[in-house]
């Protein structure tokens, strides 16, 4: 039988408990999970790809069939070299829903081997995204119910140096 790949593509500036969800219950769908995480030259984020890569390898090293990459271009693209059949995205809120569909539908188009699966957020953590660890941390807050505590550390010492590069300036 061959082997059932899917890719998780994300951003994952940092990886939160809502992606480790969604990673958890997708690798126990298929044989091999890659989550890929995307070089997007037009945004500038606050961890890099190599850093973002090394944070996901440690959270998800007692998942056994899962596999973190990085990535640049189409997920699509991305999918295919990798031999996946599917591409799996998580979904929130209605507000992620009309991108979401847009996206797969256009991936559709350009590669009718790659299917999108959708998984919906286990509710504890629907409200939870990047964007708001990442402003909660920048103001001091306490992210330790949004993101594993390996995680946490990171993204604080991140803030620090920040603001001590800051004072410098
Ligand atoms: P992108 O920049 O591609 O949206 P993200 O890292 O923000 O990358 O998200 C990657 C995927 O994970 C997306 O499909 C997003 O909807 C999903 N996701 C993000 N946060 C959550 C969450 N709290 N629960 C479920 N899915 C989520």
């Amino acid at each position: 039988m061959t082997k059932r790949i899917a890719v998780y593509p994300g951003s994952f500036d940092p990886v939160t408990f809502g992606h480790l969800d969604i990673i958890k219950r997708a690798s126990e769908m298929v044989d091999e999970l890659i989550v890929a995480v995307l070089v997007n030259k037009a945004k500038t984020p606050l961890f890099s790809a190599d850093e973002r890569v090394k944070m996901l390898r440690t959270v998800t090293k007692d998942i056994g069939n899962v596999r973190v990459e990085s990535f640049s271009g189409l997920s699509v693209d991305f999918a295919r070299k990798e031999g996946a059949e599917f591409l799996v995205r998580g979904l929130r809120a209605i507000t992620d829903f009309e991108y979401e569909l847009q996206m797969a539908q256009t991936n559709r188009i350009m590669a009718p081997d790659v299917d999108t699966i959708f998984l919906t957020t286990n509710l504890k953590f629907a409200y939870l995204s990047s964007t708001t660890v990442r402003e909660v941390a920048s103001y001091g807050g306490d992210i330790s119910r949004f993101v594993p505590p390996e995680i946490a550390k990171a993204v604080e010492e991140k803030y620090r140096q920040q603001q001590s590069r800051q004072k410098q300036e």
